[in-house]
């Protein structure tokens, strides 16, 4: 099974990906952990380009084409070997992180980025996708935004209380695969939440 954590920052996603492992394991699912931008040696060089130097230096089309590109290429060479040889793969962002940031924050528009997608990756899709979210995540975006705080510089006004709304649309267009998951309460508590959200996998 192929399983995808999202959400915007600051919400617990690095620690909840270290749970979720641990819960997973003591079930007995062996489960590989990656990254994205990056979880493969080209995908990896790719997030420097994007990541490193404080001002954005790409414009949204270009930076779209590179997190598919790196995408692109995490998919064949680490995420498709893992799953064939029958382990689960635990990704922290994925496909749903560019319909959100780039998609639905910088304007591309969701579908168009959902194309590119198709073209990098084909029909290839995370068997679940847990957006880990607050009540209060708007109220946090627009803290966010005020302080202009993001990894990539020169964001648009208002990016992040979009990056919040596009999860919210994704994960309402597609119910199936993408669940908004309430990262309020304890680690332990928002562990479980995760969880069960995975249970008719298993
Ligand atoms: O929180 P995390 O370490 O995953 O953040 C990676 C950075 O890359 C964040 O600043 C996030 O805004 C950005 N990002 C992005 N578009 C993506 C994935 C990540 O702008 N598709």
């Amino acid at each position: 099974r192929f399983i995808t954590l999202e959400g915007g920052e600051g919400v617990g996603k690095s620690t909840q990906l270290k749970n979720l492992h641990s819960a997973l394991a003591a079930r007995g699912i062996h489960c590989e952990i990656t990254r994205e931008p990056g979880g493969s040696e080209g995908a990896e060089s790719i997030r420097s380009l994007l990541l490193d130097g404080d001002d954005s230096r790409w414009s949204a089309e270009a930076e779209a084409l590179l997190f598919a590109a790196a995408r692109a290429d995490h998919v064949e060479k680490t995420i498709r070997p893992a799953l064939e040889q029958g382990h689960w793969v635990l990704s922290d962002r994925f496909l749903d992180s560019s319909l959100a940031y780039q998609g639905g924050a910088l304007g591309l528009g969701i579908e168009r980025v959902r194309d590119i997608y198709r073209f990098a990756c084909g029909d290839f899709l995370p068997d679940r996708t847990l957006v880990l979210a607050l009540a209060e995540g708007g109220a946090r975006a627009r803290a966010r935004d005020n302080e202009g705080s993001d990894r990539i510089g020169g964001r648009p006004e208002g990016y992040h209380q979009k990056v919040d709304l596009a999860f919210r649309l994704i994960a309402a267009e597609e119910p199936d695969r993408v669940r908004i998951v309430d990262g309020s309460g304890t680690p332990e508590e928002v562990t479980q939440r995760l969880f069960d959200n995975l249970s008719d996998l298993f």
